[in-house]
């Protein structure tokens, strides 16, 4: 039996399915997860020693590349100080004016510990800011754990939604009203009909965790026309676009300004970090300030804060989103290609450090598209690549993410097994 089979049987028998996050255990792909023994730039290694190029970057956080020599001097150098201090610490104070200098809409920001985190409070926010109890999402997108988000649309538009999850108790969803991606009529629709009891609504900006999709022109700015007039708030969330997207997230690369941004995975570095910030007046409603409470043991936490100012730093090093987009370019035109030489049906996007891979003839523009892509195809297709050393996300329904560290050399490397992987669709 191979060592990562033996691994997950073992795990499997004191952590249910074997995983501590759902889809590490490749149930959308069939198959053995593989069991991560260490990481270095672009390559991911498992428990039989097997390299692989990695495109889940942990989903999203690795975007210099893993275990950047600079990162992990400067964790090592933290930890020595102490990990917790549960106190205030200098570092909060500069990445916070760090994040604060290059997202425009972010004036104060308070730090959590992980995006499910940022979301849940940002919401909570919102409704204590504007006495309201009515919040909009969209179908296909993620934005964590929390009880209220965990819903899917109802049958007819303007319902309201279902739960996602055993529970969550239909009550907790009642004030969710769930539209379609990129439809702005509908969101004007829910607006006329809800506009007084509406808090706010949250959304990515670019859609990741629906493979990629990319907000339709006049989406974004028709959405914070609306929020304006009715008097509601606008929540990018940025958990996975921020930093990751371009150097300002979505919101420097549209314009579109959000009331309220929610940040994570790149913001830690690896480490647990997440934020939510937006425009002083709202955040100034925060306990300990105002009335809408927050709070968080480990928020803030030294080493977790000192890897993700680090990374910070780096990323701000002239040239480095051009180049990561240039790459991202190579990989993504070259898949698209070679698929294409090959006669197999497939289309790909990009923005930024995120890419899409669509079996399909058009690139999505919302989650009822996404879903008519060919996901017995993207399973091969992904089986294949893992077979020779090529490790996409495990399922078909997540963005791929590359970092600064996929040079020439492994985008090739990743192209020819692709043309060898197209061959046997
Ligand atoms: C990952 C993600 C979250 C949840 O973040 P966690 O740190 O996993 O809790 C929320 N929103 C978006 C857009 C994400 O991509």
């Amino acid at each position: 039996m191979s060592r990562n089979t033996q691994l997950f049987e073992r795990a499997c028998q004191t952590i249910p399915g074997g995983v501590n996050s759902p889809v590490r255990a490749f149930r959308s792909v069939g198959g053995t997860p593989r069991f991560i023994k260490r990481a270095q730039g672009p390559y991911i290694w498992d428990a039989e020693d097997t390299q692989y190029i990695d495109y889940v970057g942990s989903w999203g956080p690795a975007i210099l590349g893993h275990a950047h020599p600079e990162v992990v001097r400067v964790v090592q150098e933290t930890a020595v100080h102490g990990l917790s201090f549960g106190a205030p610490t200098e570092g909060e104070i500069e990445i916070a004016e760090a994040i604060a200098a290059r997202l425009p809409s972010i004036k104060k920001v308070r730090l959590v510990s992980s995006g499910t985190e940022s979301t849940m409070s940002a919401i909570r926010l919102a409704r204590g800011f504007t006495g309201r109890s009515k919040i909009i999402k969209f179908e296909g997108c993620y934005h964590g754990h929390a009880d209220s988000l965990l819903v899917k649309a109802g049958s007819g538009m303007l319902t309201f939604g279902n739960p996602t999850s055993a529970g969550v108790p239909p009550e907790f969803i009642k004030h969710t009203l769930v539209l379609d991606y990129n439809k702005l009529d509908a969101v004007e629709a829910a607006f006329k009909e809800h506009g007084q009891d509406i808090a706010c609504i949250i959304v990515e900006p670019i859609a990741g965790n629906m493979n990629l999709i990319k907000p339709v022109p006049g989406f974004l700015e028709g959405l914070r026309a609306l929020c304006t007039q009715y008097g509601a708030l606008l929540i990018f969330d940025e958990v996975m676009t921020g930093f990751r997207a371009g150097p300002q997230g979505v919101q420097g690369l549209t314009g579109v300004t959000p009331d309220l941004t929610t940040l994570a995975k790149v913001i830690g570095g690896g480490m647990p970090v997440g934020a939510f910030g937006g425009r002083a007046d709202i955040m100034d409603h925060i306990a300990p300030l105002g009335d809408v409470y927050q709070a968080g043991t480990l928020s803030g936490n030294p080493v977790a804060v000192a890897a993700g100012l680090v990374t910070l730093k780096l990323l701000a090093e002239p040239g480095f989103y051009e180049q990561l987009s240039e790459q991202n370019r190579k990989l993504t035109e070259g898949l698209a290609q070679r698929a294409t030489a090959a006669g197999i049906e497939m289309c790909t996007d990009y923005v930024g450090g995120m890419f899409g891979l669509y079996f399909c003839g058009s690139v999505p523009t919302s989650f009822d598209e996404v879903s008519t892509c060919n996901t017995e195809r993207f399973k091969k297709f992904f089986h294949g690549m893992l077979n020779r050393g090529v490790y996409f996300a495990p399922s078909a329904f997540e963005a791929g993410f590359i970092s600064g560290t996929h040079d020439d050399a492994v985008i090739q490397a990743t192209l020819d097994a692709a043309e060898e992987v197209f061959a046997t669709l």
